[in-house]
């Protein structure tokens, strides 16, 4: 694969919301836990403002959402979901959070992490990227370096809960206008669609839906035999 991994990897995804990672990547998930690696989400919402119907209540909401992704990540292969249930919407990438994902990246030891990309400030001439999304990337970049491989950064982690530091040998950064990697992932394009389908609360009608996911094939592609791709910015730590 693109990745020439020789052995098993940990890979720890950083996202803001439920669904973001069946969005961004799925498909790429999906390869890679086929392969053996072994991937963990940490989404730092729940997703509680993900509904544009004035009568819904957050907390249902959010309880709701922690089901549909679990349930995606399954279809997956993911062996593990954690929420830290920040309020969606208000994500700043703070010191507060920073701190979080430090200790995130000390508990689960990742070789791999990946996020989406902080600079992607609109898409097209049809989209502004959600705020919750840059700052993910942005925290989640900012934990990687220096903080958490670096023992002077905190050390109360160290000191009260063991946690050592931790460097991650590469990032995967996700949602970027600016790739150096395209995963093919054609083969996998329907699985992503299966996941996705587990977002009830997020997709609408089920038909739309996949037909506007299916459009998204490669433009050198036709409808009768497209191709799919995920696109990422991978770092690799020298
Ligand atoms: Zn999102």
């Amino acid at each position: 694969m693109e990745a020439n991994w020789d052995n098993s990897q940990t890979i720890l995804v950083v996202l803001a919301h439920p669904d973001d990672p069946e969005f961004f990547c799925g498909a790429t998930i999906a390869r890679w836990t086929s392969a053996g690696h072994k991937v963990i989400y940490w989404l730092l919402t729940c997703g509680d403002k993900g509904s544009s119907d004035p009568a819904t209540d957050p907390r249902d909401l959010c309880g709701d959402r922690h089901i549909e992704q679990r349930a995606a990540a399954a279809v997956l292969g993911v062996q593990e979901v954690n929420f830290l249930d920040y309020p969606d919407g208000l994500l700043v990438p703070d010191l507060k959070l920073r701190r979080e994902i430090v200790r995130i990246i000390r508990l689960v030891r990742p070789d791999i992490l990946v996020t989406c990309d902080p600079k992607t400030l609109y898409v097209g001439d049809n989209r502004i990227n959600h705020p919750d999304h840059r700052a993910a990337g942005q925290a989640a970049l900012d934990a990687v370096f220096p903080a958490a491989g670096n023992p002077l950064y905190y050390t109360d982690l160290m000191n009260e809960e063991g946690l050592q530091p931790h460097s991650v040998r590469e990032v995967w950064i996700s949602l970027t206008l600016d790739p150096n990697v395209h995963v093919d992932v054609t083969a996998l394009w329907e699985r992503k669609l299966r996941a996705l389908y587990e977002h009830k609360s997020q997709i609408g009608d089920a038909q739309a839906f996949t037909e506007r996911m299916r459009s998204r094939r490669t433009p050198d592609s036709t409808p009768e035999n497209p191709r799919y791709e995920e696109v990422f910015r991978r770092i690799i730590f020298a």
